[in-house]
């Protein structure tokens, strides 16, 4: 797409990003202290929100027009045609009658329930991050006007139109704007030519881009419709929505069905008519099948247990943003998390410090500036430790924390490792400001988890100061003298032993190290971080998030692994991970390092036995990941940072925390944690599986009834009866009868052992052949009985037997109801009341079945003949044949995962997975 400079004559001023950043600021009317709460809020009422216009929904029409598309509607339109063609004037209306009940249904059931899911995908508002009365205020980003300071950091998505002012390392990936994939680098001095196209606009930041590397400050220049995107009308963050890949093998399974009887009519057609019977009535069996062969009340089934089962998960804070997802978490077998802040709480407390040789203890947990300090149990003084002092300091200053009292709290702002040093030094009574003011920040290394470091520089006295807080191995890279008690001495071997056992001491109680050192540099720049000064390293505990052991060991009895990916080092990692709960007593854990010099033949082989990798960066994710999905596993991914979205996109199911995460990674997730909870995947996958479980229940149930059907036909056919089964009664089975069992189904509760077994097979799982023969067999023993109804009702006429085999077959599949829900026996009363709408189900459509047989105009239109008594004697017993069968079968087969060949399957659960790992290989991916 063309890039949209802006108009620049000569009576308008230049544009904003040609103009110097003091004039922006100037013209704005701002200042690098941003505006006031007063002076925004008049803003916001001239300007109006900093809101797009909606996403327009998908249109009405659109959904309408996908309703009669569908097979179903050309098939009763054929039959209206062909009874009309025959003479059958009133059975033409009533089907033409049913195509428009049909479809309106269909569409207005369609419509809320896309409604309901699209309010439910649309993303969260974003947050933004700007200067008001000159401190940071997260704010929602619809609050934002022209003039606000902005702070942007890697993974932001950026809120608004504006002019940068500060950059540092900054860049943007602006794709989503320009179609330019690779990130573009901005700085804030020199101004662009006026005439520079978008896409080089090195001074600006546009909404819709995202920050994926660096940080800065900008200054908003223009908000809501006045943005770029807000003026091309491409509206970001779009709603994605796929249909789901069991919408579309159910689809085909449909149109599959539809051509069988398609066949089976034309095939008992061509016989008819060859053994001369009467054309109407063959013709008028063609119809019957075909429309017995569509399952009409599926799409809508289907439709509203997805749509339910989004609002289910989202009650639970597990929010979808793509409809596919519902389904893939069901079969989930492996989450790859992050560590810090996902397992653990992310609330850090500096317990322990290494300085000078000595193991120092800090008092106090939490944020609160409230401890002491003590050594071989005895208090410390910090003010008569130079070394501590020193080390604190440093911690301080390489920092981008900040730490607030808010209602009698202490609260971090940012992160939370860096806002626990400041916390530590706040009990030594140093305070980051007050050290700013003696030795200003001139300029600083940002941290990344690729550089697993940060480092700041000082202006001081004596020249540039740097001071470096990361990874104790990295930091200890760049050292060559470490801070004791006596001043500073050379790092020799045994020097750099005694740090590394220090660390190693500190990581095996779990605890989080990072480094601390400074020395004097020549210039502002990574490369003259060497020769510097080893000072201390500084122990952080962070304890397990609540609810996370016993998720994890749920995930163990579902049959889910769960693998711990950490920057942490491994010494931590293995602390933390054997008190979660991940690493079992044969896990193993790999490090970055190891992961490196390894190839992926052998990572293959190692990664089912690893159940956690330290000192992994974002890079190393995406070779994870794909390697467990190579072996077939179906793997949810945790993962929040900028770098995080490659493997989140190539995961099964990307998840991203909907408070912590970055945009960037909420971008390119599948599932969003609105609680940021880790037990709150489990509640999703719970769900997943339910959904899959009742998708199974009534696909099985509809498909079930809908061969019954063809097989009473076709064996009718056969055997030389005439018609069982007008059209119309069985368009009265399919769309009355049978849609309030399946819609119960949809509404059935999750089964006991949801969560004790093992996940599904995601593939196989709609048309595994068991489960096609439990169709088979149950579809057989509801045909039997009423053929038999059929057959004996025949001596008394046409009429009546059809009345008999119709009445049978209907009550039969209302029964059937039962076989198709819990893989026990329903007939327990107990496992019966779990779910009152298949009651409730099956009471109503029994009434309307009766009503069917005793309301005049209904039964005149169904060609129903009167019944009487000694009918109800045959009818009753042969009607209930398939439901007591069947739970005769489950009495005496509970576990349903025995089925050996042979035996009749038990239901929808045949193929249900045995205990213990799977066996089957599935393909490769
Ligand atoms: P994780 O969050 O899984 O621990 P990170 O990539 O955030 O992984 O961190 C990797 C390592 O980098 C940490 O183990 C720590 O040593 C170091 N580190 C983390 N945060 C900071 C920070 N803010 N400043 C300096 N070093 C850090
Ligand atoms: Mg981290």
């Amino acid at each position: 797409m063309t890039p949209n400079p802006s108009p620049t004559t000569p009576a308008q001023p230049p544009p904003w990003h040609a103009l110097p950043a003091a004039h922006v600021l100037a013209r704005l009317e701002t200042t690098p202290d941003g505006l006031s709460e007063a002076e925004a809020r008049r803003r916001l009422a001239r300007f109006g929100p900093n809101e797009l216009r909606a996403t327009p929904p998908t249109p009405a029409w659109r959904i309408l027009a996908a309703q009669l598309r569908s097979v179903v509607v050309l098939l009763l339109v054929a039959a209206a045609a062909l009874a009309l063609a025959t003479g059958e004037r009133l059975d033409a209306a009533a089907i033409a009658a049913v195509l428009v009940l049909n479809t309106g249904l269909g569409f207005a059931t369609e419509l809320r329930a896309r409604r309901a899911m699209e309010a439910l995908l649309r993303l969260q508002p974003a947050r933004a991050t700007a200067l008001r009365d000159g401190r940071p205020r997260t704010l929602d980003a619809r609050e934002l006007v022209p003039g606000d300071i902005l702070l942007l950091e890697a993974g932001q998505a950026v809120p608004a139109d504006a002019r940068i002012l500060e950059a540092v390392e900054l860049q943007t990936n602006e794709a989503a704007l320009t179609g330019e994939s690779l990130p573009v680098p901005k700085r804030a001095e020199p101004p662009v030519e006026p005439a520079t196209p978008l896409p080089d606009r090195q001074t600006m930041v546009y909404r819709g881009t995202a920050v994926v590397a660096g940080g800065g400050r900008a200054v908003v220049t223009a908000t809501a419709m006045e943005t770029e995107v807000g003026r091309i009308g491409r509206l970001a963050g779009e709603i994605r929505q796929e249909r789901t890949p069991l919408e579309r093998r159910l689809d085909q399974l449909g149109r599959r069905l539809v051509l069988l009887a398609l066949a089976i009519a034309a095939a008992i057609t061509a016989l008819g008519i060859a053994q001369g019977a009467p054309a109407a009535a063959t013709l008028a069996t063609g119809i019957a099948l075909a429309i017995a062969a569509v399952p009409e009340g599926l799409p809508a089934v289907a439709t509203i247990t997805l749509a339910l089962g989004l609002r289910r998960m989202a009650r639970r804070n597990a929010l979808v943003r793509r409809l596919p997802a519902v389904e893939t978490l069901g079969s989930v077998t492996t989450i790859c998390t992050d560590k810090t802040g996902t397992l653990t709480a992310g609330e850090m407390t500096v317990t322990t410090l290494w300085v000078a040789r000595r193991e120092i203890h800090v008092s106090g947990i939490g944020y609160a500036p409230e401890g002491e300090f003590s050594a071989d149990g005895h208090r410390l003084e910090p003010a008569r430790e130079p070394a501590l002092l020193e080390a604190l300091e440093t911690a301080a200053l390489a920092n981008r924390a900040g730490l607030a009292r808010e209602n009698g709290r202490w609260t971090p702002h940012g992160d939370p490792t860096e806002a626990a040093l400041l916390t530590a030094a706040l009990k030594a009574g140093l305070d980051r400001d007050r050290l700013l003011q003696e030795r200003p920040e001139t300029a600083a290394i940002p941290f990344s988890s690729e550089r697993m470091l940060m480092a700041t520089f000082h202006r001081t006295p004596h020249g540039l100061l740097a001071c470096v807080k990361g990874a104790p191995d990295r930091v200890l890279r760049l050292c060559t003298r470490l801070r004791t008690e006596h001043g500073e001495e050379p790092l020799d071997d045994d020097r750099r032993r005694a740090i590394l056992d220090g660390n190693d001491r500190l990581a095996r109680r779990g605890l989080r190290v990072l480094a601390l050192a400074r020395g004097p540099v020549p210039g502002p720049d990574e490369r003259a971080l060497h020769d510097l000064t080893f000072l201390a390293l500084a122990g952080m505990l962070d304890p397990p998030a609540p609810g996370v052991p016993e998720t994890i060991r749920a995930f163990r009895e579902a049959g889910i692994r769960t693998v711990m990916l950490t920057g942490d080092q491994r010494a931590t990692a293995e602390a933390i991970g054997r008190t979660l709960g991940v690493l079992g007593p044969d896990d193993e854990t790999m490090d970055g390092y190891e992961l490196e010099r390894i190839s992926d033949d052998e990572l293959a082989r190692r990664a089912r036995r690893t159940a956690a990798f330290s000192r992994i960066g974002p890079e190393h994710k995406l070779r994870i990941v794909t390697t467990y999905r190579r072996q077939g596993e179906i793997v949810a991914m945790l993962g929040d940072g900028v770098n995080d979205a490659p493997a989140l996109r190539k995961a099964d199911i990307g998840v991203a925390m909907g408070r912590r995460g970055t945009d960037v990674a909420k971008e390119a997730a599948d599932l969003i944690l609105q609680d940021d909870r880790f037990p709150t995947i489990a509640a999703a996958i719970e769900e997943g599986r339910t959904i899959f479980d009742n998708i199974r229940k009534f696909v099985f149930y509809l498909f079930s009834c809908n061969l019954a059907e063809i097989l009473v036909l076709l064996a009718a056919s056969l055997a030389g009866f005439p018609t069982p089964l007008t059209p119309l009664q069985i368009l009265w089975l399919n769309l009355i009868t049978d849609t309030f069992p399946a819609l119960a189904l949809a509404l059935e509760p999750p089964e006991p052992d949801i969560m004790r077994r093992p996940a599904r097979e995601p593939r196989a799982a709609i048309l595994s052949p068991p489960f096609l023969r439990a169709i088979a067999f149950y579809a057989t023993l509801m045909t039997l009985p009423t053929l038999a109804a059929f057959a004996w009702g025949l001596h008394t006429g046409p009429a009546r037997a059809t009345t008999l085999a119709f009445m049978t077959l209907a009550l039969a599949q209302i029964f059937h109801l039962g076989n198709a829900r819990s893989p026990g026996a329903v007939l327990v009363p107990r496992i019966a009341l779990r779910n009152p709408y298949a009651i409730a189900a099956v009471i109503g459509s029994a009434s309307l079945q009766l009503a069917a047989a005793y309301l005049p105009p209904l039964a005149d239109t169904l060609d129903l003949a009167p019944l009487a008594l000694r009918h109800w004697t045959v009818i009753a017993p042969l009607a209930l044949t398939p439901a007591l069968v069947g739970q005769a079968l489950k009495l005496l087969r509970p576990t349903p995962t025995r089925t050996a060949a042979g035996h009749p399957p038990a239901g929808p659960h045949a193929d249900r997975p045995t205990e213990g790992p799977r066996t089957s290989d599935r393909a490769n991916r």
